[in-house]
């Protein structure tokens, strides 16, 4: 089986199990449709150098690694290490200097503006420290409109969306803005908004950075139902070691380098109860 690191692994050293995820949508450029590749997500020789006048920061420097399908991947490291910047690539939100990212098969940098929120909409579903609600519409809104931009064509799954409601404990808060719930509340919604397009890749940016231990737990157990139970590929930024303890795989960033690569044997399962 393919090893799930890009620098040196040795033969059976990794093993990367492979579950039953999302039917891999084709997606087509110039009408050419393309076969879903193995590894999800690949980053190349990656960099990213901020420019401010004269000034130039380096937040990336040549990053490479590649993520199969199914894995669970926390990124750690401390505050400045590139951690975020890392995140703006891997989601297409922000173009590299230099390097590449491919999504199933799919170079970023191909693609023109379109093509890449196209790419975004369909394949990745977004969770933000600071949750990025739309403020005038209900949480119901959010999920909706999220599902609708989505370009997927199938009306609205409202078993699956009460599902998805139920284990995040929001079914009563729905009718409600994003002002009149709590941070907890609206990270939950937000984790709703990101699953109900069914994406094959969820990117989480710190998504526990604002949230006291409980709510904490009932958004990392999500995120874990979600690859286990759904079998989506969830990369996860954080800086705090006790989230990161629940990924199969991680990654420790510093200075805008990968620094380490290792494999979690035992996933930390999160019992959650909100
Ligand atoms: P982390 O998420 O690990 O805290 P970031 O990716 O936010 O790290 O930042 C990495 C480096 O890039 C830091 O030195 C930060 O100050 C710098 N940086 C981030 N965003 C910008 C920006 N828009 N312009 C200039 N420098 C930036």
């Amino acid at each position: 089986m393919a090893c799930g690191r890009s620098a040196a692994c040795p033969e059976g050293a990794v093993k990367v199990v492979e579950r039953a995820g999302p039917k891999p949508r084709p997606f087509t450029i110039n009408h050419v449709q393309t076969d879903p590749p193995k590894a999800i997500i690949q980053a190349e020789n990656l960099t990213k150098v901020y420019r401010s006048g004269r000034i130039e920061v380096p937040a990336v420097r040549g990053v490479s690694f590649s993520v199969q399908r199914g894995e669970f991947i926390a990124i750690v490291g401390p505050s400045g290490s590139g951690k975020s910047t890392l995140f703006y690539l891997l989601g297409g939100l922000t173009h590299a200097t230099s390097g590449r990212v491919v999504i199933d098969g799919i170079d970023f940098g191909s693609l023109n503006d379109a093509e890449r929120t196209r790419l975004r909409k369909q394949r990745i579903g977004f969770v933000f420290q600071r949750f990025n609600l739309l403020p005038t519409l209900t949480a119901m809104g959010n999920i909706e409109i999220a599902h609708a931009i989505s370009g997927n064509n199938q009306p609205l799954d409202h078993k699956y969306l009460d599902h998805l409601c139920e284990l995040l404990s929001i079914q009563g808060r729905l009718d409600h803005r994003p002002s009149e719930l709590s941070g907890g509340e609206q990270q939950r919604v937000a984790i709703a908004r990101a699953l109900i397009t069914r994406p094959a890749i969820i990117l989480a940016d710190e998504p526990t950075g604002n949230l006291d231990t409980k709510n904490s737990d009932a958004v990392l157990s999500m995120l874990q139902r979600s690859n286990k139970e759904l079998g989506q590929t969830v990369l996860m930024i954080t800086h705090n070691l006790e989230a990161a303890a629940i990924a199969d795989r991680i990654l420790q960033v510093r200075d805008g380098q990968i620094v380490s690569d290792t494999i979690n044997s035992q996933p930390v399962p999160v019992i959650a109860s909100v």
